[in-house]
């Protein structure tokens, strides 16, 4: 089995001490390897935040989006070439704020796609403002009072959007994360996993302990997408974590004529002169 140091460049991460982002980058290169899936097979669109400088330290095809729009461009490199994995990586605020719409427009196309959401409550590169996750009365650098509203649930999010995927993992439990990415990554359709993540710096509350508290392990995915629902929005003493549901759907590329003749980075341009084409742009 290979190693995940194939998953590596040689720049060092940046992100504070102990961030969960870590767990986050470990329990990924750990699914990779253990799918055999070589970085070359591999395309991530990251949005912008600090979880999208991993980019710098990801060995795989790396894309940085606009912020909220990595899975518009996921979705195109997808249709592009269907044999790539094509992951997005996103912060909470760049999936569900700036990108909420594409996330809801993901969930009702299913795509063969993973979204990784790194759910921290804040925006930390921005030095700590409250997210869409960021839980009623959480008190940060935009909410000095406590937030007044009600947070938005990623998972309940997909669901009723028609999502085919939804799972949950935490940073500080990596064996269980990893799991959680394979599991997505080999789903075909939209599989969403919000990731638990501390963000050690501007949230002194949502500590590893204040989730090791809480957290616990499923047992099994719900049989009905009603039933996976009321299990992912149980949260406060209790936060369960798990394939919350998965069921199997056509996808977006299955229903796109243009794919039944092939790969389209394998289809013949269709031009005669692919530089006099070129010109037009210039
Ligand atoms: Fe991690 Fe927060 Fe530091 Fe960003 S600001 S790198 S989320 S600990």
């Amino acid at each position: 089995m290979a190693d995940t140091k194939i998953f590596e460049t040689n720049v060092k991460p940046t992100w504070c001490p102990g961030c969960g982002n870590f767990g986050l980058w470990m329990a990924l290169k750990n699914a990779l390897v253990e799918l055999d899936i070589a970085p070359h097979n591999v395309a991530i669109v990251f949005g912008v935040g600090c979880h999208g400088n991993m980019r710098d330290w990801m060995h795989v095809y790396g894309v940085e989006g606009l912020h909220g729009r990595a899975l518009p461009v996921a979705q195109g490199l997808k249709l592009a070439n269907t044999d790539l994995h094509v992951i997005a990586v996103m912060g909470d605020g760049d999936c569900l704020g700036e990108g909420g719409n594409h996330f809801l427009h993901a969930a009702k196309r299913n795509p063969n796609v993973t979204a990784i959401i790194h759910d921290n409550e804040v925006y930390g590169l921005t030095t700590g403002q409250a997210s869409p996750t960021a839980q009623k009365n959480f008190v940060t650098k935009s909410t000095p009072e406590g937030s007044m509203d009600e947070p938005i649930n990623p998972l309940a999010l997909s669901l009723v959007a028609g999502g085919t995927f939804v799972a949950r993992g935490f940073a500080g439990d990596i064996p269980h994360l990893t799991e959680m990415f394979t599991k997505a990554i080999s789903h075909k359709g939209f599989s969403v996993v919000d990731a638990l993540q501390p963000c050690v710096t501007f949230d002194k509350v949502h500590t590893y302990q204040w989730y090791r508290d809480r957290v616990y392990h499923i047992d099994r995915a719900a049989e009905t997408r009603g039933e996976a629902l009321t299990k992912v929005m149980e949260w406060g003493e209790k936060i369960p974590l798990g394939v919350f549901y998965e069921e199997q759907r056509q996808t977006s590329e299955d229903r796109e004529h243009a794919l039944q003749q092939g790969i389209l980075t394998a289809s013949p341009l269709g031009i005669p002169d692919r530089d006099e084409l070129l010109k037009l742009f210039r």
